[in-house]
């Protein structure tokens, strides 16, 4: 096992629970050992093949500069091009962006995309900059990571707090550095500058048609259901409005600063209309609970669709929803997924749930790559095979060996990559 060594510590015992970089590994490993792969495999999947960290120094709006820290992680490249978002975060650490890339290779395997997982993410906090500053920040980060990235090396994207507008800055930036209009380079691009019909919900149309596949497996349906959603981003706030279109009671939702709850319903399309582009809404009410009250809310589909790290050991138990579908990534401890797999409770992993939006940014880079660009019909209708058969693949692979889906997960995102590895001739 990963956990090699023994922590003294209860804190730094606790610590170990919450390093998602550890418990990542040990599900690669157990996957692996499962897999019956030799232990030279999970010597080459544990960390990334490449990190970059960079430094990169912006004129604030008062004239001084500021140094912000970045970095590029690129997991594994046998397959294909590395793909995966740029995340732009306060708490952003290497760490995090390593295990964050281990999660989109496992996503790309399970979807079946001809890439290898990548990450980016720099130290900052956009709620409190200018749109000027983003500009800044986003352009100086292209042109540090630019030797190590490209259309056919490694190809970015959003993920939390980065939008349409910092990828087509993003892309432009690259697009002048190459001296061509380049694309490829980024997915999740405005429409006008390349980018596809459907990317903005892809991930939450992903986490649909799993909550839609999974509903099936419990003998329930969605109209009628009470769902529970934390985070009211990109994934939470159109996963809302789709679940509320078909006929759920969306019973709670939350984003960073609490929760709002309502048994009988919220009014989803009001909340929409006031949140603002971090997803921000609840600071409009008085009436809240916290986000640990929201996540224990009685409901039938829990969606944790904000940071990692929510569901642990401490609330496992408390968890009073029959499904749970993770939008975001890490949202559950590997304690707390035991604990839950226990109790019966279906938990449908982040590494398939959330592989819509990757599976769309997939699209992206084909119609860039083949300059026909298609409807968006077209996306949904193809976006709904890769996903029901990723989703069928996981559930019907956790049943028969007898596993949780987490694992299951793992082990159908693993394999690819490692035989991918192995015909190369890298181990
Ligand atoms: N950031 C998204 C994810 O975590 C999408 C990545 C992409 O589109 O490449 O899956």
């Amino acid at each position: 096992m990963v956990a090699d060594k023994a922590s003294d510590s209860p804190n730094e015992q606790n610590e170990d629970k919450l390093d998602v970089l550890k418990s990542t590994q040990t599900v690669v490993q157990t996957a692996l050992d499962k897999l019956g792969y030799p232990e030279e495999v999970f010597d080459l999947l544990k960390e990334p093949v490449r990190m970059m960290t960079v430094r990169i120094p912006v004129r604030m709006d008062d004239d001084s500069i500021k140094i912000f820290t970045g970095y590029r992680a690129q997991h594994n490249d046998a397959v294909g091009p590395t793909k995966g978002g740029v995340r732009f975060h306060p708490d952003v650490t290497e760490k995090e962006v390593k295990a964050l890339s281990i999660w989109m290779s496992l996503k790309a395997g399970i979807v079946d995309l001809p890439y290898g997982g990548g990450k980016g993410g720099i130290v900052c906090d956009p709620r409190e900059m200018s749109f000027r500053e983003l500009e800044g920040l986003s352009r100086g980060y292209v042109r540090a990571i630019s030797q190590i990235v490209g259309p056919t090396k490694d190809i970015p994207a959003p993920d939390v707090f980065t939008n349409p507008q910092i990828m087509a800055w993003m892309m432009d930036e690259y697009s002048r550095i190459d001296e061509f209009n380049n694309p490829g380079f980024i997915t999740g691009k405005p429409i006008v500058l390349g980018g596809s019909h459907g990317r903005e919900s892809a991930t939450a149309k992903g986490v649909t048609i799993c909550i839609d596949e999974a509903v099936k497996k419990k003998g329930i349906s969605v109209k009628g259901s009470r769902v529970v959603i934390q985070g009211f981003g990109n994934a939470g706030s159109f996963l809302a409005k789709f679940l509320n279109d078909q006929g759920a009671k969306i019973v709670g939702i939350s984003d960073a600063y609490g929760g709002l709850h309502d048994p009988d319903g919220l009014d989803i399309d009001y909340l929409l209309d006031r949140r603002d582009s971090f997803g921000t809404v609840t600071k409009l009410f008085e009436d809240t609970i916290s986000n640990e009250e929201l996540l224990e809310l009685d409901c039938d589909i829990l969606v944790p669709a904000a940071v990692e790290n929510q569901i642990t050991e401490e609330n496992a138990d408390k968890i009073n929803a029959s499904i749970i579908v993770e939008a975001a990534n890490g949202p559950t401890t590997l304690e707390a997924t035991r604990i839950l797999s226990e109790r019966g409770i279906l938990l449908v992993p982040d590494v398939l749930a959330s592989a819509g939006g990757v599976t769309v940014s997939y699209f992206e880079w084909v119609q860039n790559n083949q300059g026909y660009y298609w409807t968006e019909e077209e996306i949904e209708e193809k976006l709904y095979k890769v996903m029901v058969k990723g989703f069928n693949n996981v559930y019907n692979t956790a049943e028969t060996r007898k596993i949780d889906m987490r694992l299951a997960a793992y082990m159908v995102g693993v394999r690819k990559m490692a035989e991918a590895a192995r015909f190369r001739g890298w181990i």
